[in-house]
């Protein structure tokens, strides 16, 4: 039997592939709930993502995956506005005429600015098209200082350093120049009359997490089942243990696939992983009325969170029976921080308080309901020297053979975790046990190749 550890996307997303080669394969997910960090609340209509969630263009493995389990006409592609909230003012950051109109960056900062989005490299007068095809070349350059050369202090002051303070907070120079490379080359799509196009799953991305559960099968998942123990005694796999609420469960395997944060891969298997990770606090709210035109409010102004985003701009609010629904959402980088100690409670009470700041139009007395989720690992920190931090998908050196990873430390995760970057994982490692092991048939078959 092939073990998996962890039951989010990529979990399920290993378990899908293996068993769709007929290995016998079991889940062993330490919540009841399965689906990790695409976990969604209840709304009067469809339900909705704890933590936001949409695609980008460029992710098309997540397409494959809905078409083949029945789902690709449920892939939407929307326009999903972009702004920034600059002294006091929300402005539109999307079309052609919008940029020009911001008052924040002069024309030569937005000249800097577009040049760099569109990968192109003017410093000296002579443009350049193909200085920022090899990003290893950036790998241990720090962001500002190839920010500051490459662009303007203007718009690093104004554009880039806003949006890094909200991605990554105190650890915003840390951060390698190659991470913002591949983050432009990541990002897809742009209508020039309209906005950024984004993707999303008509009823939401829960809908892919429980057609993996369809067709893994829920006999092959075990929920409520946290996995305490992997004995590799002789240098191979041999048995996996899970605390369930009857005691502790020890089963042979053959294999195990360890799709979760990589501290869990360090209890298990004492792999150690230098990647530090960031927490995330997020809020839904509900009201009844729309307080801005934009999906995804980017804060130059101080404000208690790092984003708001007003989802139902993005996806309507006749999918959620009427309710207008809002993110608030803020990044902690250490345990220590206050947004961190505080509970729900105070946090929501706390940010109630800055969207009326914000927004003169918003009632606080007209909140349906709000919701607020926290997990303590949620993105990476994209540090100089990243790649080479990465957790490899085949363990069998480095740990004992039979070891797989697939998780937010995966080359698949970089330069932006996402559910796309969870199944490319997973169907990583799961191409490698396939790649090496004969079918239980006797077959030998050949992996199905995912972009790596
Ligand atoms: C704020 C936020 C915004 C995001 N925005 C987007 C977005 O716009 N687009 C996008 O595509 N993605 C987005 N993502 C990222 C996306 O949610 C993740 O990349 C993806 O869900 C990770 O899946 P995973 O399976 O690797 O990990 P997880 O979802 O963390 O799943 C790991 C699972 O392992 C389980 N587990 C842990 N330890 C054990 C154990 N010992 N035994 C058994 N089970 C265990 C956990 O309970 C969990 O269910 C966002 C995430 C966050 C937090």
């Amino acid at each position: 039997m092939i073990g998996v550890v962890g039951g989010g996307i990529a979990g399920l997303s290993a378990a899908y592939r293996l068993q769709r080669c007929d290995y016998d394969v079991q889940v062993f997910e330490a919540s009841e709930d399965l689906g990790g960090l695409a976990a969604v609340y209840e709304t009067a209509g469809d339900p909705i993502e704890k933590f936001y969630h949409h695609l980008s263009k460029s992710e098309e493995t997540i397409v494959e995956l809905a078409e083949d389990l029945g789902l690709g006409d449920a892939v939407e592609w929307r326009v999903g506005k972009n702004a920034f909230l600059a002294d006091g003012e929300v402005r539109p950051l999307d079309t052609p005429w919008e940029i020009a109109a911001y008052p924040h960056l002069s024309v030569y900062d937005k000249f800097r600015l577009t040049m760099l989005t569109m990968e192109v490299d003017v410093r000296g007068g002579m443009p350049s098209f193909d200085t920022y095809d090899d990003l290893a070349d950036f790998e241990d350059v720090p962001i500002k200082e190839f920010l500051l050369d490459h662009t303007t202090r203007g718009v690093y002051e104004n554009f880039w350093e806003p949006l890094l303070d909200a991605k990554f907070g105190s650890r915003k120079e840390d951060v390698s120049a190659a991470w913002l490379l591949g983050r432009v080359k990541f990002r897809g799509e742009r209508d020039l009359l309209r906005g950024e196009i984004l993707g999303y799953l008509d009823g939401g991305f829960h809908q892919l997490i429980d057609a993996l559960i369809g067709a893994v099968g829920r006999d092959n998942i075990t929920t409520g089942a946290r996995v305490t123990d992997l004995d590799c005694s002789g240098g191979a796999v041999r048995t996996l243990s899970a605390e369930t609420g009857d005691g502790t469960e020890t089963h042979e395997v053959d294999e195990v696939v360890v799709a979760a944060m990589p501290n869990v891969l360090e209890d298990l298997t004492g792999y150690p992983c230098e990647i530090d990770f960031q927490g995330t606090v997020c809020s839904v709210w509900s009201l009844d009325e729309s307080l801005t035109d934009t999906y995804w409010l980017n804060l130059a102004d101080e404000a208690p969170f790092g984003v708001f985003i007003e989802h139902t701009n993005f996806v309507p609010p006749e999918r959620y029976g009427g309710e207008h629904l809002y993110y608030t959402a803020s990044y902690v980088q250490d345990p220590s921080e206050d947004l961190w100690n505080m509970d729900d409670g105070a946090v929501e009470a706390h940010w109630r308080d800055g969207i009326a700041d914000l927004f003169p139009a918003f009632d606080p007395a007209s909140v349906n309901w709000v919701e607020t989720a926290r997990n303590p690992r949620t993105a990476p920190v994209y540090e100089r020297g990243y790649l080479d931090m990465v957790v490899p998908y085949d363990l069998s050196d480095a740990v004992a053979e039979g070891v797989y990873y697939a998780g937010m430390a995966s080359k698949a995760q970089y330069p932006e975790r996402s559910l796309n970057g969870g199944i490319e994982a997973g169907f990583a490692a799961a191409n490698r046990i396939v790649g090496t092991r004969p079918r239980p048939d006797g077959e030998r078959t050949v992996a199905e190749p995912v972009p790596e």
